[in-house]
């Protein structure tokens, strides 16, 4: 019985016939490719892209060389050296990080005890060497004043789930 039905159905075409109706309902289906870069996906305000070192409003760097984002990064891509000043503060001759090793879990931010160090909503970024992913101090700087606009309305979101 099972032998004659499926002399049936490739008598008939069945599966073809079946295989077709499939991808004809598909090019008529509305498209859900996005064409990158032209086009993007909706972005979390917790996504965890690159990394920037954050000022207060008054220009001053907010991190106070505690080490505890170096302390608890995983992949020991964290490398801080600091100093005190002659005001009593502390703050870093030394930030880098290695985004080569980094994998962005997030400990550095969460850990950072004054929103000093942040991952962006930045994720277009790439080295041709080795070194290229190797960010220092003025570079994670320089990335937290170009999108501190941004870092700070995202942070103003997150704030409720801290
Ligand atoms: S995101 Fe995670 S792995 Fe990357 S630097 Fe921060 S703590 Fe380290
Ligand atoms: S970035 Fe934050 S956690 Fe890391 S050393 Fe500076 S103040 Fe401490």
């Amino acid at each position: 019985m099972g032998a004659m039905k499926e002399f049936v159905k490739s008598l008939f075409l069945t599966e073809l016939f079946k295989g077709l109706s499939l991808t004809g309902r598909y090019f008529f289906a509305r498209k859900i490719t996005v064409q990158y870069p032209e086009e993007k996906t909706p972005q979390g305000f917790r996504f965890r892209g690159l990394h920037a070192l954050r000022r207060y409003p008054n220009g001053e760097e907010r991190c106070i060389s505690c080490k505890l984002c170096e302390a608890v990064c995983p992949a020991l891509a964290i490398t801080i050296e600091g100093e005190q000043r002659e005001d009593g503060s502390r703050r870093t001759t030394r930030y880098d990080i290695d985004l080569t090793k980094c994998i962005f879990c997030g400990f550095c931010e969460e850990a950072c005890p004054v929103d000093a160090i942040v991952e962006t909503h930045i994720f277009e970024y790439h080295g041709e060497t080795r070194g290229d992913l190797h960010y220092t101090k003025q570079m994670l700087l320089a990335n937290g004043d170009r999108y501190e606009s941004v870092i700070a309305k995202n942070r103003a979101l997150d704030a409720p789930y801290r």
